[in-house]
């Protein structure tokens, strides 16, 4: 039993953690609020969950260009010109419907906009003290923006922040004393003088983190020192390339498929995975502690989540099937019992890169689609084809505005839909790597990028849904080319070699 139980824990060993750290940090959080700490402390407590936030933000730059180009590099144009093309159009097409499934989900359920905003401002934190410094070196050492480290670096501000008077305005006016009939030694005028007893308003400090202008050569130097060491390791940045090729040379087990992406990605990747558990305590805990009202927070959070899943259920279960049925005459539900197994692996990895050699061998096995369509369509899908990652950064955003009571115009929709269906082809197949790519839509529309915050206690559960639909698109998008691209592959040339995993 000891045995089983050890091995169960080491087979889902992210996900038994990201529940502890939810479960810790709500706990903490809850309990720490009734010791009444000062802003300023608060704002320290917060400290490794910023951390955490800082080191997804600096992954964005080297995620999204290597995820580009090793997803762009994989389409071998001049053999499969007809297919790339298909591919690469159906993929755009069906992301974007997912978008806009997402963002009909979102307005009709509205899960965030019931209430007013509950976040509280970060107001009247004390002067900054000796511990400041300290904060910002280490946080320079993760800059959340490579390209803003070669011009500027963190440096905790003090500013001024005028609170109204403590008095309610009501009781203002008696204490006003009018003061009647004064008159001057030489001037016969009567005059009236008001005494104005409202207190002058309070003037209280904030510290918080900021820039100041100057190469931050500490943040430049960590980051390249990673990088190298990567590389001395035997990976490279563009190693979702090995990790495709591994995954079409090796017969991995499920077992393997789990770790395969692991032992492929370089650690800068991997490092926030690491630090996750811990971070997250700090980051959840924090924004308790921040909170006004923590349970009807709490309430929003459960009506994003059912949005989300909803979404995902509409375009998973309805919209792809319906498509793979318009397109290609055949019964959807016999196409998905099918990859049935790949869904699985995803629901329990949430990696759709993990999950590809299992839906590799889905498709040539129970739904003997051409191997060298499979070949084709499934890594390149794998890499830029996420319907459930688009349509979650869409009702991810949508919730931010509602919770922050921020109208979204039309054309403001727009570029969400546009942004969380580009930012949905950079995010790679790992493990919440949708969280992390969600900073692109919110800034595309002036959003709180540290209100991503908010959703990351149900974002562990949400990821192994929005995996599912991921992979469930890329399958269908190969049944989808099987069918129409027929003709052209309907000569076997004997020059392809089967591969290991589909023996
Ligand atoms: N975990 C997802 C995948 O691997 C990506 C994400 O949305 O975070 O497909």
């Amino acid at each position: 039993i000891l045995a089983r139980g050890r091995d169960v824990c080491k087979r889902n060993g992210l996900l038994i953690l990201s529940v502890l750290s939810v479960t810790v940090g709500c706990l903490l959080g809850f309990f720490l609020r009734t010791r009444r700490l000062s802003p300023q402390e608060i704002s320290y407590f917060q400290f490794p969950g910023e951390l955490l936030m800082r080191m997804l933000k600096m992954l964005i730059l080297p995620l999204v260009v290597s995820s580009l180009m090793s997803g762009l590099a994989s389409l071998d144009a001049k053999t499969s010109s007809r297919l790339g093309i298909l591919t690469v159009a159906y993929y755009l097409w069906t992301t974007f419907v997912a978008v806009i499934v997402g963002i009909i989900m979102v307005s009709i359920i509205h899960p965030g906009g019931a209430a007013q905003k509950e976040m509280t401002e970060q107001s009247g934190k004390p002067i900054m003290s000796s511990a400041d410094p300290l904060l910002d070196l280490i946080r320079n050492m993760f800059p959340a923006n490579l390209v803003e480290a070669t011009f500027k670096q963190y440096r905790t501000k003090t500013t001024p922040i005028v609170k109204s008077p403590t008095v309610a305005s009501e009781e203002a006016p008696s204490r006003r004393i009018l003061i009647y009939g004064v008159q001057g030694e030489n001037d016969s005028r009567v005059q009236n003088f008001a005494l104005d007893l409202t207190p002058p308003p309070e003037v209280v400090y904030k510290s918080e983190p900021g820039t100041s202008d100057g190469m931050n050569v500490l943040g430049i130097v960590i980051f390249s020192a990673t990088m190298a060491l990567s590389w001395a390791a035997g990976g490279t940045p563009w190693s979702r390339r090995n990790e495709q090729k591994a995954a079409q040379e090796d017969t991995p087990s499920p077992a393997q498929a789990k770790s395969q992406p692991r032992a492929c990605h370089f650690w800068p990747q991997q490092a926030p995975w690491r630090y996750f558990p811990f971070g997250i305590v700090f980051l959840i805990a924090g924004k308790i502690l921040e909170m006004d009202n923590p349970t009807t927070v709490g309430k929003k959070l459960g009506f994003y989540a059912v949005t989300v899943v909803c979404g995902l259920v509409v375009h998973g279960l309805f919209i792809l099937p319906l498509l793979y049925f318009f397109i290609t005459k055949k019964n959807p539900i016999v196409f998905i019992r099918g990859i049935l197994q790949a869904l699985l692996i995803a629901l329990a990895t949430s990696s759709s890169s993990a999950t590809l050699p299992i839906t590799f061998k889905c498709l040539l096995e129970n739904n003997h689609i051409d191997r060298r369509i499979a070949r084709f369509v499934l890594p390149v899908g794998a890499t830029i084809n996420m319907d459930g990652t688009a349509l979650y950064e869409a009702v991810a955003a949508i919730f931010i505005a509602q919770v922050n009571n921020y109208e979204l115009d039309f054309g403001q929709i727009i570029t969400i839909s546009i942004t969380a269906t580009a930012a949905s082809i950079g995010a790679a197949g790992i493990p919440q790597a949708g969280l992390v790519t969600m900073v692109i839509v919110l800034t595309s529309v002036g959003l709180p990028t540290d209100d991503i915050t908010l959703i990351i206690a149900v974002d562990w559960a949400l990821d192994r849904f929005r995996t599912m639909i991921n992979v469930l698109g890329d399958a269908l998008a190969a049944g989808i080319m099987a069918h129409v691209c027929r003709k052209d592959f309907a000569q076997d040339t004997g020059t392809e070699k089967p591969l290991p995993c589909e023996t």
